[in-house]
């Protein structure tokens, strides 16, 4: 449910812009969904979707778990675990954040150690590494899986090739450690379902072999890629839950523990940018706007989440094919160059919705202007 123009019209006129709001009754809805849809399933929030502190404590208050990938958030999860007592804090790691960037720098390895993390990997070096620097981590084995069809492709980064997979856990079991199952990522934004079906078999035929050399796995992480609807070709979770519940429920015994990754699809749609039209131009005939938000700021997902935001005015009216610009001086710093906007004056303000994963959180400092302000409603 969309957060109501009258409010975001409020909450501007209050706080002023570039404004960044976060419905967190939202994000309650949209984890509640994930949980109702995939009950076998454990959800691990990626904190790298949006990182912001007042989240993590929103979706730890309802029961979710975390996926972190450097030290800076791995502190902002243990730090906002509130209600348990800090001495048994360690004993919940695992069931609260796993550590899931395969690769870690020594100093990191270092740091995790004492908190007996649950750590991903996919290479020998890095057996290696983990077995020095944090041998008190329990292990899951990033395997590549098909990223076909997803907005932001991962598997040329990471994961373990399914014929070296056994391997690997024998490497790391030979060298003291203990493997407690497997990872994957099927891509972000995944639009095909048969991206999951096809990872769930390859993890299933590693369980397989695994077990016939003696090597009990125990967990299976399906990591994130669920997808947000940013337009109606998104399929719902409903109809990508059904085929996953099918598959694990087929493949892997009731005691295997699943846990996922779920990043963009629990805050994409609870984030709502403002902003302010401070210029306004006409070029080859065509009508340019210039905001006080662009593309190194609160629209960033535009390049590094290759993802597209609607532009939207407050007020209606005949509309025209306009250009919509970011407040820097660098050419690229371009909302859209094919927005339907209403004739707009200096000072009036436009909305972009489902911007809240990937967007404050890889907001800068370029060229002097300030990240939006960030509020929060319903928490
Ligand atoms: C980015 C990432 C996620 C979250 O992915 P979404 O597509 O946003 O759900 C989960 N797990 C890992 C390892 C990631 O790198």
């Amino acid at each position: 449910m969309a957060v109501p123009k009258s409010t975001l019209k409020k909450l501007v006129e209050k706080h002023g812009t570039p404004l960044f709001v976060v419905d967190h009754d939202e994000i309650r809805r949209n984890y509640a969904e994930f949980r109702k849809r995939l009950p076998r399933v454990q959800a691990y929030y990626a904190v790298k979707a949006n990182p912001d502190p007042a989240i993590v404590r929103t979706l730890y208050e309802e029961g979710a778990s975390f996926d972190v990938a450097s030290m800076p958030e791995f502190k902002i999860v243990y730090e906002n675990i509130k209600g348990l007592p800090p001495k048994t804090r360690q004993d919940f790691i695992w069931d609260k954040i796993i550590y899931a960037n395969p690769i870690k720098a020594n100093e990191t390895l270092q740091d995790l150690d004492r908190y007996k993390p649950l750590v991903t990997y996919d290479n020998e070096e890095e057996v290696r590494k983990i077995r020095k620097h944090a041998p008190h981590a329990g292990l899951a084995l990033r395997l590549s899986v098909p990223n076909t069809g997803a907005m932001v492709e991962l598997s040329s980064k990471f994961g373990a090739a399914s014929g070296e997979a056994v391997s690997l856990i024998e490497t790391a079991t030979a060298a003291g450690l203990v493997v407690e199952g497997l990872s994957f990522h099927v891509g972000s934004q995944t639009m095909n379902l048969e991206n999951y079906v096809q990872a769930l078999n390859l993890a299933a035929g590693v369980f397989r072999e695994a077990a016939d050399r003696g090597l009990n796995l125990k967990l299976i992480d399906i990591g994130g890629g669920f997808p947000a609807p940013y337009d109606t070709q998104v399929q719902p979770l409903e109809v990508l839950a059904k085929r996953i519940n099918a598959e694990l429920d087929r493949l892997f015994p009731p005691e295997v523990e699943i846990l996922a990754e779920p990043g963009r699809f629990l805050v994409a749609t609870a984030g709502t940018s403002v902003a302010k039209v401070i210029g306004k131009a006409r070029r080859d005939g065509k009508r340019c706007y210039y905001l006080d938000d662009g593309v190194y700021h609160t629209f960033s997902g535009i390049i590094f989440d290759h993802c597209q935001y609607h532009v939207e005015a407050f007020k209606s009216g005949p509309t025209e094919i306009c250009s919509v610009f970011g407040p820097t001086c660098d050419a690229l710093d371009t909302i859209s160059l094919a927005e339907q906007l209403p004739e707009l004056k200096l000072g009036d303000y436009v909305f972009s919705r489902n911007i809240g994963a990937y967007s404050a959180a890889s907001s800068t400092w370029f060229n002097g202007f300030p990240p939006a302000k960030v509020v929060h409603i319903n928490r």
